[in-house]
């Protein structure tokens, strides 16, 4: 007889005191689905007393699995609705036992309503977390991991299965994870302190960086012992750690941070969110050099000693990078063939592998390398990848900003055609060498001016002016020590400068010169006879400050002209006669505006952009009866000597004005003369107002008048010029830097004057067509002056060539012989006629062929 027959039939005591105790409620039904047993459990569960089911069809207990034909075996958990109405979840199974012939059914039955509540708010919370974005892990207090939801199996690439039951420091920790913050915090939550917050480096299952910020909280149970931890994890690797980067560039650039700081900070901030790297960036110059820009932790000799190596096919990482303008990776740096003849210092130092990233400017120049050193031989990460895809961009826009810049403050002080320091640079030279002569000591300044080198100018061309100049630098520069420094002031005048000279030794340098200078030079194949007249001045014997050195050294070279020219002089009081000569054209020029004998002549400037006039500039005349036609470059900066520019400026105004009224009187539409004014003219603040009652007594809007200011203006005695500049600016009279590229002046400063116009100083337009040097500094100087937002104006353009250029480049205005030189008035007129003739004629011929081509472009259609 089998266990269950006997349950049945005569269900000894033992077994039936163990349905009564048992947990699950037990029923059980005879063949005919009547009801034999019914524990106290069953009792529980149905809510009904075990004398009102006995015997009664299994019907009572509302159990669809007993009403199915045949019965079948059944186990599910079901929804019971109860007598009293009320409703349970029941986990039931249904067993049918043959004994004696008949069938008998025995049901199982388990209230599992709160476990089943619990599993549905679970599954709540697990669809909830896997919502977030945020990575969820639940460890117990041995940080065993005991959930984690489905973003942190996206983020990581571990199943939960995977997860579940790993330490998480195990985990996803790696060698640069900050333990000691996470572990501290860890320990302040069990001694009941409150939730924290660290950032720090985790690794997915590939071993891939991650920056996250993970806030830890503890789970308490209801006496304070904490039970769990919990953890939300947010990925921060682009949000903040990438936008940092990027953050630090921009904002560097902003404040004017120099290139090699910015690099230098950039570095460091890699090297704190990729720990694993040592970061170096390298500026590649136009010759193909490397020079370090920033590497702070790389071995200061290390980046010394990389200073000025040429790029090439196999020059480290970085000069094949930067060769073949793409990454370079060596894995290991003493094998790598690329890197024998650097590897040594690297290796020293524990960096063994290197992988460098070429940065390209705009036109696909490399500009300059970004290399992470490694410590490991190994491979950048994804991270590292990521890391210098944010960072290219900007840095090739920082590295291209140093460069227009660098080039611009070149041109500053450095002559184009000869590359020798201009007369900005000399002035700061001689300064710096007077402030350097001890006492007794003496420092000599030559005026060196070639012998008749117009007429090489007339009759060979400029060219071969240009080309003769080149070559007479070169053999200047062998003449001199390495301590005397040469320099050109501007058409055939040099200027060298001889620290701790006397007369004598000054003396033998120049009759050096006028030997060596005996041997003809050569053009092209022909010899060229030249010479050169020199005049000596003398620190501290003639004069203590600069300017008097100049005119004296000056005045001395005349009276080596005068000598018969190829010889030299030294300064000497006698010369004061010349002294004399100027008082002379000073008092001429005094009596010149007195009797309103200055004129002005008025030069057109033309819009690049359809060929129409954009304005005049007005440029000041004067013909003496006695002297002849004197040059502006002559007599207006002995109007500044000698405190007549005040005037001048003024009645320039005046008179430019007048001019203006009377020609939209006449019905003829200039946009806007320009006035040249000086610098001194911008002390008084009053200019303002006598520039508004000047416009007013002749009706012109404050935009018919533009002011040309050099550089000068804003460099010097700054307060008083600057209080001037934006009242004339608030006046709506525009202001022009004339001259550009020979001053001073910083980009950041223009940046913050109240200036509308730039002009190209016209030494820039001779080489634009066949020097890309040239080239890209004019290029670089109307990118930066449209780049604030000004009218760049190129002037002195003389050929159809540079004016192709320049309006390639997008320089808005050109001015220059080409168009015209500063006519008088009535000539301007009648140029002005023609010009307008001109410009109709040509809108004409385009709308002539307009319809033709329309014709042809249907036919072809
Ligand atoms: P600037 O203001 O730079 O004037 C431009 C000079 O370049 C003018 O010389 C003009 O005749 C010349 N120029 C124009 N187009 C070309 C060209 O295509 N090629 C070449 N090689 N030269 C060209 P200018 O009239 O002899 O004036 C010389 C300087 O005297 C001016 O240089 C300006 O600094 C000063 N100046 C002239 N008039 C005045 C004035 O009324 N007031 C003040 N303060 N300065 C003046
Ligand atoms: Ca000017
Ligand atoms: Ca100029």
């Amino acid at each position: 007889m089998s266990a269950s027959d006997c349950l049945v039939t005569e269900t000894p005591d033992v077994l039936r005191a163990a349905l009564e105790r048992a947990d699950d409620g037990v029923v059980i039904l005879d063949s005919a689905h009547r009801i034999t047993h019914f524990n106290a459990a069953a009792e529980r569960i149905w809510k009904l007393a075990r004398a009102d089911v006995l015997g009664r069809d299994a019907a009572a207990l509302s159990l669809t699995c007993l009403q199915a034909d045949p019965v079948v075996d059944f186990r599910d958990e079901i929804s019971l609705v109860r007598r009293d109405g009320s409703r349970i979840k029941a986990a039931v199974s249904l067993a049918s036992i043959v004994a004696e012939g008949a069938i008998h059914h025995i049901v199982f039955a388990r209230d599992v309503t709160a476990e089943a509540e619990r599993r549905v708010r679970i599954g709540l919370l697990n669809a909830v977390s896997d919502q977030t974005n945020r990575v969820v892990i639940i460890t117990d207090t041995d940080q065993n991991i005991r959930y984690v939801n489905s973003t942190f199996t996206k983020l990581f690439g571990y199943t939960s299965a995977q997860a579940e039951g790993r330490r998480a420091a195990e985990l996803i920790a790696g060698s640069h994870t900050n333990r000691k913050a996470v572990g501290k915090l860890v320990e302040r939550l069990m001694h009941g302190g409150r939730r924290g917050e660290v950032e720090t480096l985790v690794y997915d299952k590939d071993g891939e960086e991650i920056w996250v910020c993970a806030r830890i909280d503890a789970f308490r149970d209801t006496k304070g012992r904490v039970k769990h931890f919990f953890a939300l994890l947010e990925d921060i690797t682009e949000t903040r750690q990438l936008r940092s980067l990027q953050q630090l560039i921009m904002s560097a650039l902003a404040d004017e941070v120099p290139i090699t700081e910015i690099a230098d900070r950039l570095c460091r901030r890699v090297e704190q969110i990729a720990p694993d790297v040592v970061c170096s960036l390298l500026h590649v110059d136009s010759a193909g050099l490397v020079h370090p820009l920033g590497g702070p932790s790389l071995p200061e000799d290390y980046s010394r000693a990389l200073d000025g190596i040429a790029i090439g096919p196999d020059v480290g990482s970085c000069g094949t990078a930067a060769f073949y303008g793409r990454p370079v990776l060596a894995i290991d740096l003493d094998t790598d063939p690329r890197w024998q003849p650097y590897k040594a210092r690297p290796l020293q130092v524990g960096l063994r592998a290197c992988w460098s990233t070429p940065i390209k400017a705009k036109d696909g120049r490399v500009i300059a390398t970004f290399a992470f050193y490694f410590r490991q031989s190994r491979a950048p990460s994804n991270w590292h990848r990521r890391i210098v895809d944010a960072c290219v961009d900007l840095g090739a826009f920082a590295i291209e900003r140093k460069e227009a810049r660098a080039e611009i403050a070149r041109l500053a002080y450095h002559d184009i055609l000869t590359g020798l320091p201009n007369r900005a640079q000399l002035r700061h030279l001689i300064t710096t060498a007077i402030d350097a002569c001890p006492t007794g000591g003496h420092v000599a300044l030559a005026f060196l001016d070639v012998d008749h080198f117009k007429d090489v100018n007339d009759t060979l061309g400029h060219a071969a002016g240009d080309e003769l100049l080149v070559q007479l630098a070169q053999r200047l520069r062998e003449q001199i020590g390495p301590a005397d420094m040469l320099g050109r002031l501007g058409g055939d005048e040099f200027v060298i400068l001889l620290p701790n000279r006397n007369a004598e030794s000054a003396a033998r340098v120049a009759g050096q010169i006028t030997d060596a200078l005996s041997a003809p030079l050569r053009l092209g194949s022909k010899p060229m006879q030249m010479s050169a007249s020199i005049g000596i001045s003398l620190y501290p014997d003639h004069a203590t400050d600069i300017d008097t050195l100049m005119q004296q050294a000056d005045a001395a070279m005349y009276m080596a002209k005068q000598a018969g020219r190829s010889t030299h002089r030294l300064f000497s009081a006698e010369m004061n006669g010349l002294a004399e000569q100027r008082l002379a054209l000073i008092a001429a020029l005094r009596r010149a505006i007195a009797e309103d004998a200055l004129t002005l002549s008025y030069q057109p400037q033309i819009r690049s952009r359809d060929g129409a006039v954009h304005g005049v500039e007005a440029l000041a005349r004067w013909h003496d009866p006695v002297l002849g036609e004197v040059s502006p470059a002559k007599f207006i900066p002995l109007a500044e000597e000698c405190g007549l520019i005040e005037q001048i400026g003024l009645w320039s105004v005046r008179e430019a004005c007048r001019q203006m009224a009377s020609w939209r009187r006449a019905g003829l539409n200039i946009p806007s003369v320009s006035v040249n004014l000086s610098p001194i003219n911008f002390r008084h603040v009053a200019l303002a107002a006598r520039l508004a009652d000047i416009l007013a007594e002749y009706e012109l809007p404050p935009n018919a008048l533009m002011l040309e200011i050099t550089e000068g203006t804003f460099m010097q005695d700054g307060a008083a010029a600057l209080e001037t500049m934006h009242a004339i600016r608030a006046l709506g009279v525009g202001l022009s830097v004339d001259d550009f590229g020979t001053g001073y002046s910083s980009l950041s400063r223009l940046a913050h004057l109240p200036i509308r116009e730039l002009k190209i100083d016209r030494s820039f337009m001779r080489d634009i067509e066949k020097d890309s040097a040239a080239l890209a500094i004019a290029t670089a100087v109307v990118r930066v002056g449209q780049g604030l937002g000004m009218t760049v104006v190129a002037e002195g353009v003389e050929t159809e060539g540079q004016r192709k250029m320049l309006a390639e480049l997008g320089c808005d205005v050109v001015q220059g012989f080409l168009y015209a030189p500063a006519l008088a008035p009535v000539a301007f007129e009648r140029w002005l006629i023609e010009h307008s003739a001109e410009q109709a004629r040509a809108m004409l011929g385009r709308l002539d062929v307009a319809p033709r081509d329309a014709v042809a472009v249907k036919r072809s259609a």
